[in-house]
């Protein structure tokens, strides 16, 4: 008897391999067909600061699916990270990036905002990653500083020559670079030193209970002096009350992003966002001054 359950406990697993195998091997088509076809599109979620002006916007993939509707990143990102195909998809990212920088540049309203790309560790890693940014910078005719490069933990904390080399020279074009889901990961407080940063990205998971939880607003506070001290921004993600922006303000905090703004939205609707916030004030309010 007991055989005969894990014979059969044997074809269930090769079962639900091969259904996942199946199904990741359909993915890898649909996201070849979604290059091929332009499926991709971008979302954009504003950054403001201290005056609550639209200062930038992180770009956020998404897919518009035939069938399955707007695919979020999450759904597809790793996938892609581990085929090799975030290549391809990173670099269109990048391009349509620039080529809205560009057409930015003539619009007065829009041509300050700053555009901020997550870039992943396989195409971080790729020996033409540094030639291949500052070409597009150069075909599209933009200045370097709107382009903002997010790094995670993960990807710091591998190959520190290569990546201060890498950075260095993109930086020293005026390319900035700031430091994503800070708080999550491992990086050491020598790479921070040693790395040529400009943001530090505190992690949507101590804001949402910053004002719940003593550690987290520990955490929270200790970033934000940590980053003034270094000169760094110090950008916090996920915001989605009044009281967590008050805080964050109150405490130095220099940008803020999160749904309490804005989620991320099409281009149209970002602009339209962008214009409402940027008006001519009469008086500047500035958010959490006592
Ligand atoms: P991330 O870079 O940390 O981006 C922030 C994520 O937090 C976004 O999710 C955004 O929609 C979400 N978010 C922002 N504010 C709030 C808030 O107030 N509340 C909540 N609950 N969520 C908030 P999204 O767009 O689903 O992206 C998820 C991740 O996918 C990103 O995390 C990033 O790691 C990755 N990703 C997105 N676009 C790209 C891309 O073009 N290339 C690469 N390599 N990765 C990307
Ligand atoms: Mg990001
Ligand atoms: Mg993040
Ligand atoms: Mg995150």
């Amino acid at each position: 008897v007991q055989g005969i359950a894990s014979v059969s406990m044997f074809f269930m697993l090769l079962h639900i391999l091969q259904t996942d195998a199946a199904e990741r091997s359909e993915l890898d088509h649909d996201l070849r067909t979604a290059l091929r076809d332009e499926q991709f599109v971008l979302y954009f979620q504003p950054q403001l600061d201290r005056a609550r002006r639209v200062v930038g916007a992180e770009v956020l993939i998404r897919w518009r699916h035939p069938q399955r509707g707007l695919v979020p990143p999450a759904e597809f990102i790793d996938h892609a990270e581990k085929t090799g195909l975030i290549i391809p998809i990173g670099q269109w990212v990048l391009q349509q990036t620039c080529a809205q920088l560009r057409a930015w540049k003539a619009e007065p309203a829009l041509a300050d905002i700053g555009l901020a790309v997550n870039i992943s560790q396989n195409q971080f890693r790729q020996a033409t990653f540094v030639t291949d940014v500052l070409a597009m910078i150069g075909e599209h005719g933009i200045e370097a500083r709107r382009l903002e490069l997010e790094l995670t933990e993960t990807l710091i904390v591998q190959d520190i020559e290569d990546l201060t080399r890498k950075m260095t020279a993109l930086v020293q074009q005026g390319v900035r670079f700031s430091l994503d889901d800070f708080g999550t990961g491992f990086s050491s407080l020598s790479h921070l030193k040693r790395l040529p940063l400009s943001t530090l990205k505190i992690d949507r998971s101590f804001i949402c209970d910053v004002l719940t939880d003593a550690s987290s607003e520990t955490i929270v506070r200790t970033v934000i002096a940590l980053g003034q001290s270094m000169g760094m921004t110090v950008i916090a993600e996920g915001i989605e009350t009044e009281a967590q922006l008050r805080f964050l303000a109150s405490n130095g905090c220099g940008q803020f992003q999160g749904y309490l703004f804005s989620r991320p939205v099409p281009l149209a609707e970002f602009v339209e966002f962008v214009r409402r916030c940027n008006l001519p004030r009469a008086e500047e309010a500035t958010v959490g001054t006592p």
